[in-house]
């Protein structure tokens, strides 16, 4: 415990050991547990706002730890991503992904979260190219969803980079739309197949004129650039009424279904149909 003057005493120092300590177990338990096979896909379906149907999925990674039960993703992707086994990852979750989607009967399109270090990698392009032809996917079924911090740091690289993909017929969108901090050029300079408003906005879209002015301004903007929108986190039917009454074509979230493994959305993928 370090004093900090008057009388105050502070266990921060400690608990931050803590923290650091717990992360570092983290990182070492994720290589042996990725080698251990602990690592699944799940699927959340994204529908179209009007007529509720399956128009793909987003592809959400799980960590099955023997000890700890589910990890959450939001606690190892950071650490992956300091370690650099975000790249061993997410080329496994790549890979996965697409040899998954090529056996369904419906050819719905995934959509695959891809980290700021896989797509500053000048090999990202050719990788997705051997990726595709190993598995058989069709290119416009895969969607890469990245965000802005994937993009700021250089911007005439991750453009270069989203240029090759593209030219392999692969998509584009891009992810927690409203979050970052030069939204509106970004837009203007990246040629992006989709734009996922963030589901922080949607939260509290019935709530706050201020969320609902963001979502809406968006939906025009994005419009006037031809560009579809999906709403992420649309958890009531009042915020998919608000979506349909702004003409958002696309939505995501605990209202259509959680993510799941895909054995449980197997009357999505593979519909049994009639002769
Ligand atoms: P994200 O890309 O923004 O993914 C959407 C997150 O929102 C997912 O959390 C999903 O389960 C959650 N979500 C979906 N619908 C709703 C809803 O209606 N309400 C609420 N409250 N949440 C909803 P998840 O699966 O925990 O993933 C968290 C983040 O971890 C993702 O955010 C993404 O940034 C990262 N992540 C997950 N899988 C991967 C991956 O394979 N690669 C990389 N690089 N990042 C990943
Ligand atoms: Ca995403
Ligand atoms: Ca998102
Ligand atoms: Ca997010």
């Amino acid at each position: 415990a370090k004093s900090m003057g008057s009388n105050q005493v502070c266990f921060y120092d400690q608990s931050m050991d803590q923290v650091a300590r717990e992360r570092s177990a983290l990182a070492m338990d994720m290589r042996t547990g990725f080698d251990r096979g602990e690592f699944e896909l799940y699927f959340q379906k994204q529908n179209n706002t009007m007529t509720g149907e399956v128009i793909g999925f987003e592809v959400l990674l799980r960590w099955r730890h023997p000890r700890r039960g589910m990890v959450s993703p939001v606690e190892f992707i950071p650490i992956a991503e300091r370690t650099g086994f975000i790249m061993d990852l997410g080329d496994w979750v790549l890979r996965q992904a697409c040899a998954e989607a090529v056996q369904w009967r419906n050819p719905l399109r995934i959509a695959v979260n891809v980290a700021p270090k896989q797509l500053a990698n000048a090999n990202l392009p050719q990788r997705i190219r051997e990726i595709l032809a190993e598995t058989g996917l069709a290119p416009e079924r895969l969607e890469l969803e990245i965000t802005e911090s994937g993009i700021i740091a250089d911007q005439q690289h991750a453009l270069s980079i989203i240029r090759q993909l593209k030219a392999l017929g692969v998509k584009i969108a891009m992810d927690d739309y409203g979050t970052g901090y030069s939204s509106l050029s970004t837009l203007q300079l990246f040629p992006f197949d989709k734009i996922k408003i963030d589901r922080g906005f949607i939260d509290s879209v019935v709530e706050s004129r201020q969320s609902a002015a963001i979502v809406r301004s968006t939906l025009i903007l994005a419009q006037s650039l031809d560009i579809p929108v999906l709403a992420e986190g649309v958890e009531s039917a009042e915020h998919l009424r608000f979506l349909q009454d702004e003409g958002c074509e696309q939505v995501q979230g605990y209202f259509y279904g959680r993510p799941a493994p895909i054995s449980d959305l197997q009357d999505v993928v593979n519909p049994v149909v009639d002769a």
